[in-house]
């Protein structure tokens, strides 16, 4: 009997109108779990580097965490995997909602798309039956509003179901994948979806998932709901409101946006203004947000509500959630009302709410600066507003200037010659960032912007505080509790910290522990990201409900696989090197590692070069980022190291 996975996966051929199940192989699971790591085998395997992102051989992967659809707290994510158009390297964005546990209790793990339907469909999967369906009367809907049509053409109000709006037909590059409460955003999976002709997947399950031994993992889970009862009624102390409770940032219920609006920067990810939040401001946007949120709500069995529904008077009601509440208004140097409002647009569009504004920033900066002309933007407004709403709908229809823009910064930039590419200052590995500038080098933060490969900074950071507090006392304080630190030392490299002096920012924590820090917030989501546990209750909070020293118990009474901590962490490596292998085959080097350009002002090159030194090392990678033959055979990717040494990988670049 297979205990929380289903054992099946559902491949899907578009071109030909295909529709398989398979049964998967458990060691497969014993190796990675699922989630991304069985992604990022099935890519390894199925996708060579020489098929680019619109090849109809991509891959499109919808994939459960391997908890999914149990009673785990918060165990909701769907892994939705490919080639990226924008990064041309392994994408893997993320959705909370209710898809995943909904495909599980369909009876599969995943839906593996390939190939490209001639004409545009959607697939219906209702239990056993699988059907894929005519979508052409889609062509052109919102990615909200199709989700409701296609629950009233099946007349089953109880189907998830998951889509692309225009811009994801359009393949924009930065097309998202809106699904009920939550999306996939990051990196342009819904273009990959729109290019295959999949408008949108709709999902209804009723059947069972066995747990290996049920009372224990009710136990566990009964822990983990008291646990964030009693986090939210004792939030952090000395830590900024935002740090100090669960789930993700909760946008949508706080009001206070004093830390965002002067910390974070504004239009093309350039401009602090330290004096913006005054008390007129706090009351004007309190206002708005009050009369603009109906209701806040929570993915699929979590009691933690970091979503809202928002409700405009004259547009029609969308679900949204964290940093996307400022991105737009800030991007166009505006109020929270335009933000709420071109919000929804954006939505139905189906763009990525991080990427999509400053893309629009950057063109207005280019504007100014002379590099994009009148006879670029004919006819566009004079109000910055009407700017934004005439530069969102080029870029989705990819229309004149749109079609270039519909490529991202880093990609337009190129396009745009004229020195454009010094505007698109705000990318790692090609993909625009949370706009953030800060003063003296962080070694955590560098570490963690440069070699990431979620490429997305808020899906890196994590259990490590981002900052030391003032006092000692205040660290003592703070590490009392601390059960989630896989090694004590932990709390003697935060209690060493000081805000200033010798053991501060650039040069401690020391290089050796910013290595092990780095490695754990890693390690973290990656184990979440297999089981399809949201970040918000494990990698990304301080103090979360689960951890290194719980998971093993989870898996083990869950999933029926043997598990402790030094396992766990042997396939989070395992996992972790083989997304680096994909990425390393696709050309993805050393001088690709670093975080956007003036992230610091303070920056330390020589220093920089020794934590990359160093970070390599500790992760047993050579000095171009590649993982060295001796530690893929250790974490059972021997075919890796083959491969490497076939392509002259290894031969050529490792001594
Ligand atoms: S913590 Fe928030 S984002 Fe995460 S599953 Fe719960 S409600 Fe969803």
């Amino acid at each position: 009997m297979r205990y929380a996975e289903t054992g099946f996966n559902l491949e899907i051929d578009l071109s030909r109108g295909n529709i398989e199940k398979i049964e998967t192989d458990p060691k497969l699971t014993e190796l990675h779990l699922g989630g991304l790591g069985t992604n990022a085998k099935i890519l390894w395997d199925r996708v060579p580097p020489e098929f680019e992102p619109f090849s109809p051989d991509n891959l499109l992967i919808f994939c459960t965490g391997l908890l999914c659809g149990t009673p785990a707290i918060g165990c909701n994510r769907t892994i939705v995997s490919t080639i990226s158009p924008q990064t041309q390297l392994m994408a893997y964005s993320m959705m909370g909602g209710f898809f995943a546990p909904e495909l599980k209790y369909a009876g599969y793990d995943k839906v593996i798309f390939r190939g490209k339907s001639p004409n545009l469909v959607y697939l219906w999967i209702n239990n056993e039956k699988v059907e894929i369906r005519d979508a052409s009367h889609l062509r052109g809907k919102g990615a909200v509003e199709t989700q409701e049509l296609i629950r009233q053409e099946l007349k089953e109000p109880k189907a998830h179901v998951a889509a692309i709006g225009p811009a994801g037909e359009n393949r924009v590059f930065f097309a998202s994948i809106e699904q009920g409460r939550s999306s996939a955003s990051r990196q342009g999976i819904g273009a990959v979806m729109g290019d295959k002709g999949l408008k949108a997947i709709a999902v209804r399950g009723t059947k069972d998932i066995n747990i290996a031994r049920p009372a224990e993992f009710i136990g566990l889970c009964n822990d983990v709901l008291k646990y964030i009862q009693w986090r939210n009624e004792n939030p952090i102390k000395n830590v900024e409101p935002i740090f100090a409770g669960l789930g993700s940032p909760q946008e949508m219920a706080i009001h206070d946006e004093k830390w965002h609006t002067t910390g974070f920067m504004w239009g093309n990810a350039r401009t602090r203004r330290k004096d913006f939040w005054t008390k007129e401001v706090e009351k004007k946007w309190r206002e708005t947000q009050e009369s603009s949120r109906t209701r806040l709500i929570s993915c699929y069995n979590c009691p933690m509500k970091c979503g809202a529904l928002i409700s405009v008077p004259g547009i029609s009601r969308y679900m949204m959630k964290c940093y996307s509440k400022l991105t737009y208004t800030m991007a166009a140097f505006s109020d929270l009302d335009f933000g709420f409002k071109i919000a929804q647009r954006a939505t139905e569009y189906g763009v990525d709410g991080f990427s999509c504004p400053q893309v629009m920033a950057f063109a207005l900066e280019l504007y100014e600066a002379g590099i994009l002309t009148d006879q670029d933007m004919p006819g566009m407004p004079s109000d910055t507003e009407g700017r934004f709403y005439w530069l969102l709908d080029r870029i989705v229809r990819r229309e004149g200037i749109g079609d270039v823009l519909a490529n991202g910064t880093h990609w337009a930039a190129q396009q745009i010659g004229k020195g454009a590419e010094a505007y698109a200052h705000n990318n790692i590995k090609k993909h625009e960032q949370l706009p953030l500038k800060l003063g003296m080098l962080n070694p955590i933060y560098f570490l963690m912007y440069s070699t990431g490969e979620k490429i997305n900074i808020t899906q890196i950071e994590g259990q490590f505080p981002q900052e030391p507090l003032a006092t000692r006392e205040q660290r003592e304080e703070f590490v009392k509790d601390w059960i989630q630190v896989p090694d004590e030392k932990f709390k003697q490299y935060f209690l060493d910290w000081d805000p200033r002096g010798e053991h501060s920012n650039p040069y401690y924590p020391t290089v050796e522990a910013t290595c092990e820090i780095v490695d754990w917030m890693e390690r973290m989501h990656y184990i979440d990201d297999a089981l399809g546990v949201c970040a918000g209750l494990s990698s990304f909070p301080l103090k979360p409900p689960y951890h290194i020293h719980n998971y093993p118990a989870f898996i083990s009474s869950g999933a029926g696989i043997d598990m402790d901590e030094a396992g766990l962490t042997q396939v989070a490596r395992r996992n972790r090197t083989l997304v680096r292998a994909v990425n390393i085959r696709r050309g993805m080097r050393r001088a690709d590692e670093k975080p956007p350009e003036d992230h610091w002002k303070k920056r330390f090159p020589e220093l920089e070069e020794k934590l990359l030194d160093e970070y390599y090392k500790f992760k047993g990678w050579d000095n171009h980022g590649i993982p060295t033959k001796e530690s893929l055979r250790e974490l059972d990717l021997a075919y890796v190291a083959e491969d490497f040494e076939k392509r002259g990988i290894i031969r050529n670049e490792q001594s």
